[in-house]
């Protein structure tokens, strides 16, 4: 799927709303726009609809009212194969609970991640050895996940996220099932992501981890209530 000349928004939200069957409206007419290179951190309380949000930026989901452009593409407008395809190429995830496949290899769970792209086996097999290197995992790529500690199972997951050079890497709470030196080595991690190019949109409850990213969007009862790109100085308290 080619988009012939980048867009400058990786996401955008025009006016979207998701309300889940049953009447919670988790997300409420949020606009927003997250550029490519950018580092964003979606802070906000338990509740406050940052999961869902992200599920509607990685277009696992999709909205009840409003517009989902996702790397250029309205997702709307895509058929169900064309957003796997989308999902699988240009969207990497990282969630708290690592989901990492029991009794395979992590080297080989890294190269699944390449599975849609149509790259042979051997090829895949050498791009995720490059990228488990990369996350500093290049001396366990045989290992098992649960040879593994948290910290390392996670980085596993971020590696698996980035074989394939999306065009962002949704996380959320990433650090949420790890000790305070996992998370933040972790953390350095995606920061690294960052530095060397990857858009990164993280998800936390956790105002310190939000404080040391350069761009924080608030989530309170499904709205947006303020974002540092747009509210340098935080009027909305
Ligand atoms: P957060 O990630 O900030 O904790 P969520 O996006 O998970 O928030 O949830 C926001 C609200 O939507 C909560 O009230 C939650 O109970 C509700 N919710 C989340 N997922 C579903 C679902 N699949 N069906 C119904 N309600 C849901
Ligand atoms: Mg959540």
């Amino acid at each position: 799927m080619s988009t012939g000349t980048a867009p400058d928004s990786v996401v955008e939200f025009r006016a979207v709303s998701k309300t889940y069957p049953g009447g919670v409206a988790a997300v409420r007419d949020v606009s927003l726009r997250v550029r490519r290179g950018e580092l964003v951190a979606i802070v906000g309380p338990s509740g406050s609809g940052k999961s869902s949000m992200l599920n509607l930026m990685g277009s696992l989901d999709r909205p009840s009212a409003g517009r989902v452009l996702v790397d250029g593409h309205d997702v709307a407008e895509l058929t169900d194969r064309e957003v796997s395809a989308l999902r699988a190429i240009r969207i990497g995830f990282v969630f708290q609970q690592f989901h990492l496949a029991v009794g395979v290899p992590v080297l080989d769970s890294v190269a699944d991640g390449l599975l849609y792209a149509g790259i042979p086996l051997r090829r895949r097999r050498a791009r995720a050895s490059a990228a488990l290197g990369r996350v500093g995992l290049g001396h366990r790529v045989h290992h098992l996940p649960h040879q593994l500690s948290g910290g390392e199972r996670q980085r596993v997951a971020v590696a698996r996220a980035v074989v394939g050079g999306p065009a962002v890497l949704l996380a959320d709470e990433p650090t949420g099932n790890l000790d305070s030196a996992s998370g933040a080595a972790v953390l350095a991690l995606l920061r690294e992501l960052h530095a060397a190019g990857t858009t990164v949109v993280v998800i936390t409850h956790d105002r310190e981890i939000a404080a040391a990213l350069p761009r924080r969007i608030e989530m309170r009862d499904g709205r947006v209530v303020a974002d540092s790109a747009t509210d340098p100085i935080g009027a909305h308290g």
